[in-house]
């Protein structure tokens, strides 16, 4: 019991010092820190030739901004609908080339992961990409301090929806009823290896944020707005 107890501890340290070492060496979001009543909503590992032109018509209707995190070699197969994402005012963030995890690759590959994502999306959109996110939000100081000195904010979440684990549209609403809040970051994915509900929990879930008094934006934005950006 006492060695499961020192584990469990050693284990907290050891994340503790990551966090706050990649906090130091490159900025990490979760969440903002903010009053206003703003979300981001994210989606990632698309571009997916219908499931992201089905968030796009969703977001349109609404009316509200999303990030997408792209994973180059998708966007390689169906650049269009990058483009189609900028063009209608969602952010385009970099989540490697590959989604190799980080915890499986050399300082090297990871650098080149990176760089070569933002690469081909900047040629895409036209404009730098400011935000990184990790596959499987799997980071230590040195990928934040990667993506920071390409220029990049690393940016996880602090409400998962479970979408990519082929969650209920029912249990993905109540995950995110439970969890929202001011400056909160929600993990959606456009693509998923599996059948998911994304879709249908999306038409629950906006309507609700916005009924609550959220405006829904892009993490930029949302970072542009925080306390801390005065
Ligand atoms: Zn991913």
């Amino acid at each position: 019991m006492k060695r499961i107890v020192f584990l469990l501890f050693s284990f907290a340290l050891l994340f503790n010092v990551t966090t706050a070492s990649a906090a130091r060496e490159g900025t990490v979001f979760r969440r903002v820190d903010c009053e206003e009543k703003l979300i981001a909503l994210t989606f990632d590992d698309g571009p997916h030739p219908e499931k992201t032109e089905k968030v796009l018509e969703v977001l349109d209707h609404y009316d509200v901004k999303a990030t997408f995190f792209v994973v180059g070699q998708n966007a390689e197969r169906y650049p269009e609908i990058v483009q189609r994402c900028a063009e209608k005012g969602h952010e385009i963030g970099n989540h490697t080339f590959t989604h190799r995890y980080f915890n499986r690759l050399s300082a090297l590959e990871a650098e080149n992961e990176i760089k070569k994502d933002s690469k081909l999306l900047e040629a895409l959109t036209g404009v730098p990409c400011r935000l990184f996110r990790p596959p499987g939000g799997i980071f230590d100081s040195a990928s934040a301090s990667l993506a920071s000195k390409a220029g990049m904010k690393t940016v996880i979440w602090n409400v998962d929806t479970k979408d990519w684990a082929g969650e209920s549209a029912d249990n993905i609403f109540k995950n995110v009823t439970k969890n929202a809040c001011n400056g909160s970051i929600i993990l959606f994915h456009d693509y998923t290896g599996n059948k998911s509900h994304t879709l249908e929990a999306l038409r629950l879930v906006i309507p609700y944020l916005l009924n609550e008094g959220y405006s829904l934006v892009t993490v930029s934005e949302l970072i542009s707005r925080s306390n801390a950006a005065g």
